[in-house]
Formats: structure tokens, sequence, C-alpha cells
């Protein structure tokens, strides 16, 4: 199997498996709308009891494979990451994203989530390997907010 089909697997493989999916009640959920493609994510970040850490992402969607995988993707990888990990994280994958096909995910670093880097050579496609994380970002963002 090449390096290509492999990675396209994986990302249907996560478009059904969808990590994460099922939003409970609670916490402080952001809902991203990608018009362009017409996805759609709604996605609570869990916080450790004591602030720090992400202990769990819920999330519900709708839209083309690469938005629904990269969110599965990015559950699979991110939870049990402290915030500023999850932040550097999330830093390289946008940076890779938008690099327009220059910078790759390598898989030490990114796991299964190297499956997406071929989304950045599209520019109208990065925007849904994005919702997830952006959707992330702020949920986080409320979150820690409310702890204030
Ligand atoms: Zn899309």
């Amino acid at each position: 199997m090449s390096l290509d089909a492999l990675y396209q697997q994986i990302i249907l493989d996560h478009n059904k498996k969808r990590v994460g999916f099922g939003l409970n009640a609670g916490g402080f959920p952001s809902h991203q709308y990608n018009p362009t493609c017409g996805d759609e994510i709604t996605l609570t970040v869990r916080l450790s009891d004591d602030g720090t850490t992400i202990s769990g992402i819920e999330w519900e969607g709708k839209g083309c494979s690469i938005s629904q995988a990269s969110a599965s993707l990015m559950v699979s990888e991110v939870v049990g990451m402290t915030i500023p990990e999850f932040e550097e994280f999330a830093n390289g994958f946008r940076e890779a994203m938008r690099s327009r096909g220059q910078i790759a995910l390598g898989e030490e670093e990114f796991g299964d989530l190297a499956a997406l880097s071929g989304v950045s050579k599209f520019v109208a496609r990065v925007k849904c390997a994005m919702l997830a994380w952006v959707a992330a970002e702020d949920s986080l963002a409320l979150t820690r907010e409310s702890l204030n």
C-alpha cells in the first residue's frame, strides 16, 4: 500500500470511527461552521479538576470526510495533554496546514494526523481540517475564562 493510500485509509477510518463523537451537557461548547464546504462542528473541551490538563473532548458535527476525520484524529492525539502542550501542538498543526505543501506533519510528533499532511496543498480544504481545532481552541478559552 502506498503512503497516499494508507493516509487515505486513515482519513476514511476516522470519518467512520469519529473518536469523541457525542456531546454531553455542560461545559463550554464552541460551534464552528465552514461556509465554503458546509462543514459544522460543535465541540466541548473538558479539563481536569485542577484545570491544567485536557481530560476529554466531545463533539458532534457533519460535513466532508476531512473535517470529520480531523476532529476524530485530534481527539485521539490530544486528550491527556497539558494546555501548553496542546497549544504548541495545535500551532504546529496549523503551521503545517497553512504551508501549502511545504511542511509535512511528522508521524513521530503527530501520529495518525500525518494522514492530513496532503491537505495543505489544497488551500480550499485547509479550513475543513482546521475546523475542529478552531472549535477546541475556542472552547478551551471559554472554559479557562470561567475558571478565572
Ligand atoms: Zn469540508
